[in-house]
């Protein structure tokens, strides 16, 4: 377990988030943010980097990527600490009204209050519905690749038909001793040439193409796989030497542990006052896509705004002895 002392736990690392950092950074307010993914900038990051955006004030046109290494540019100065790659699982309330968050990798981050600016809720990856999945996972089922070395040699299975499937399945070919790509049908949601160089290395040997099959099933022990079950439509049954499954059936966003904070909520959505975006539970806030009022805009641009008023509430927790007063960034400069 790693334990973190800090002011301000931020939950979520999209653009509210990260201007969050900015807003309590001008007040002396020191943060720790958490997202599950491995990158920052949320739906900006995953759902559309590339894509320009029109409506960011004083920003005429705008990459989604761009804007994230902005906002992380702009939150730099204030030193944020980040944990990536871990959903937060719970908030404990302590008794002397501060707050411990835990998350999934066991880090402890005490701190005084909290923003939850966690968009549509966690990003994760769709898992296939096999029995016994958790088993493997993290030891011989991976739904990303950190470290092409690992492969090499092995058998690796790779499940899904669209560029990261037929990307990765390429890149393995050249160290490992066997791809198998599992697709339920012939056609793949991928660039044309990136389709037909994995044809072209099918033809060669280097990878089995098992069309049309699904996964069925997981053969091994102790988190080591041994093959895995595919299966037709006509019910055959196929076992496949694996060392390694790699499923890319793409990204799934599930409100996840938020539903068991103890928050109200409206249709999945946290319910916030909005002049201080604090939520039913005292020191602890709500801002961007998660937060719910009366003709909530799901905008970036709300959730900035919305940064700016969370943060302010939460000076008064923070430095309870100083009296604020109000200053611009221009006056004030970025201490
Ligand atoms: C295709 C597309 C185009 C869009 N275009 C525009 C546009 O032009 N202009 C505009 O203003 N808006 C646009 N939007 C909407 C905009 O992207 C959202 O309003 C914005 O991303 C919300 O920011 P956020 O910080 O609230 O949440 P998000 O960007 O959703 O980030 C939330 C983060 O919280 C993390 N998280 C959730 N739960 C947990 C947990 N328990 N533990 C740890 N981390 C957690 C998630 O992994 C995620 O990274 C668009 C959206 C889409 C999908």
């Amino acid at each position: 377990m790693t334990i973190h002392n800090t002011d301000l736990a931020i939950i979520g690392a999209g653009p509210a988030g990260l201007f969050s950092v900015f807003e309590a950074g001008m007040l002396k307010i020191k943060s720790h943010v958490i997202d599950t993914l491995e990158v920052i900038g949320g739906q900006c990051s995953v759902l559309y980097p590339e894509k320009p955006i029109y409506d960011i004030p004083a920003h005429p046109k705008v990459q989604a990527s761009e804007l994230i290494e902005l906002l992380e540019a702009q939150a730099a100065p204030f030193h944020p600490t980040y944990h990536l790659n871990q959903r937060v699982d719970k908030i404990v309330k302590n008794a002397d009204k501060t707050f411990t968050i835990e998350t999934s990798k066991n880090t402890h981050i005490n701190c005084k209050a909290i923003i939850i600016a966690a968009g549509c809720g966690a990003f994760g990856p769709n898992r296939p519905p096999l029995e016994g999945i958790e088993e493997f996972e993290g030891k011989s089922i991976f739904y990303a690749v950190r470290s092409k070395a690992e492969f090499t040699g092995k058998n690796v299975v790779i499940a899904g038909g669209g560029d990261s499937a037929v990307d990765w399945a390429i890149s393995l070919a050249e160290i490992a001793k066997k791809v198998f790509v599992i697709h339920r049908r012939d056609k793949f949601r991928c660039a044309p040439e990136s389709a037909d160089k994995m044809k072209k290395l099918a033809e060669e040997g280097k990878i089995e193409l098992v069309i049309p099959f699904q996964l069925d099933g997981l053969k091994g022990q102790n988190g080591m796989l041994e093959a895995v079950l595919v299966k037709d439509f006509d019910g055959n049954v196929k076992e496949i030497p694996a060392d390694y499954l790699l499923p890319f059936f793409g990204l799934a966003m599930e409100l996840g542990p938020i539903a068991d904070w103890g928050l109200n909520l409206h249709k999945n959505h946290i319910t916030v006052e909005p002049s201080t975006m604090q939520t039913s539970e005292a020191g602890i806030y709500a801002i961007g896509d998660i937060a719910t009022y009366k003709n909530k805009l799901k905008l970036i641009l709300t959730g900035f705004a919305e940064a700016a008023s969370a943060a302010h509430d939460i000076y008064k927790i923070v430095h309870p002895d100083q009296v604020f007063h109000f200053e611009y960034s221009t006056s004030k400069g970025l201490s």
